[in-house]
């Protein structure tokens, strides 16, 4: 799988090549994202550029700077699925057939499950796959055995280590335990990478221990990349953010790119807001929150909002946009875009994904 065959998600695929490419990455990671956002076809796009012998660079103005070469020994392994260092494990299912499952068990099925659909998977489809519908399938203790195992090994082509875990938010605590330790102490070379859906379901000792990276929407393909480098708003804000004026001129300017959707402009806007640290971002999120909330009551309850950003043709224009038709999308983006950062989430994916959202909401009123 080469990124170049991931569907969107650009800005995040160069992120994570820029930090693979500077040798810096975390040995333990979580790929979070909703079903159908491709998380697993990520994942393992990764870990082929990851352990690719001939990685490809078409520079940093290229829609996608670097890429896996896809045909090196190391790719092809991968992509046949035949890779003696890659390992996947996944939740399996009890059928007729086979009445003690385990990875082990099904792992042939599984990749064959994988290729067939070009790595974009859901749980359902593997149930199916498997032969057991209706079932809920799960990790085995059986499989924490093997993992542990595998973990201690000594790598087979004396290179890196990768043990993709898909859906492990289906892992009961008892193998949560075990994985546990292994992403305690972790092995020279070894990487663990979770592949999930929700994370809500899943031993909060295990989130922490992960490095989680948010998978958005497959909405940012071809993004321009020119925006690098404008930081004269973002210098301005640095001084400014406490004077609400200027929370307010953002404001303004981020609603009135949502209408138009220029996305070089908005690039701008969102290395902007990037760039002024967690805490303002907060900030900024809770007054749009607010300022929703106002417009809103005004739209639907005909009560003054007393909206005072400063630009009176703004303030009037602008409660009309939300309606009892889109208000509950509004507000939970934008506390989704909250929880994220809160979360240390990327913060230019965060306000990238939260601005198509919104423009999408808005345009739906
Ligand atoms: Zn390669």
């Amino acid at each position: 799988m080469q990124f170049k065959d991931i569907v969107g998600q650009r800005v995040l695929i160069n992120k994570l090549t820029e930090v693979i490419d500077s040798g810096r990455i975390s040995h333990a990671q979580m790929f979070l994202g909703r079903m159908g956002y491709g998380t697993m076809a990520l994942a393992v796009a990764y870990v082929q550029y990851l352990m690719c012998e001939h990685r490809i660079h078409h520079g940093e103005g290229a829609e996608l700077r670097a890429d896996s070469c896809g045909e090196c020994p190391s790719c092809k392994k991968i992509q046949g699925m035949m890779h003696p260092d890659v390992h996947f494990f996944f939740p399996t299912v009890n059928t007729s057939k086979i009445e003690k499952p385990s990875c082990g068990e099904y792992r042939s099925d599984f990749h064959k499950f994988l290729l067939e659909n070009n790595f974009y998977v859901n749980l359902n489809d593997w149930y199916t796959y498997s032969g057991a519908e209706n079932k809920q399938g799960e990790y085995r203790a059986l499989d924490s055995v093997e993992l542990i195992e595998e973990v201690a090994r000594k790598s087979y082509e004396g290179r890196e280590k990768v043990f993709i875990l898909w859906m492990p938010e289906h892992m009961k605590s008892l193998v949560a335990n075990e994985l546990l330790k292994t992403l305690e102490e972790p092995y020279e070379g070894t990487l663990i990478l979770l592949a999930a859906e929700n994370d809500a379901r899943m031993l909060s000792t295990v989130k922490s221990r992960v490095q989680t990276i948010r998978v958005p929407r497959i909405l940012d393909a071809h993004l321009p990349e020119e925006a690098e480098g404008d930081y004269m708003i973002a210098r301005r804000l640095e001084n400014e953010m406490q004077d609400t004026t200027e929370t307010k001129r953002l404001f303004i300017d981020w609603m009135r790119l949502l209408f138009k959707l220029k996305m070089a402009e908005l690039s701008q806007w969102v290395e902007s807001i990037a760039s002024i640290g967690r805490e303002r971002q907060k900030l900024f999120l809770n007054f749009v929150m607010d300022y929703m909330r106002r417009s809103f009551s005004q739209t639907a309850a005909n009560q003054p909002a007393n909206l005072n950003t400063g630009d009176a043709r703004f303030d009037t224009m602008f409660p009309s946009m939300v309606t009892p038709r889109n208000v509950e999308q509004i507000y939970e983006s934008l506390s989704e875009a909250l929880f994220s950062i809160e979360r240390n989430a990327n913060p230019k994916v965060t306000f990238m994904q939260l601005s198509f959202q919104l423009s999408k909401h808005i345009k739906n009123r």
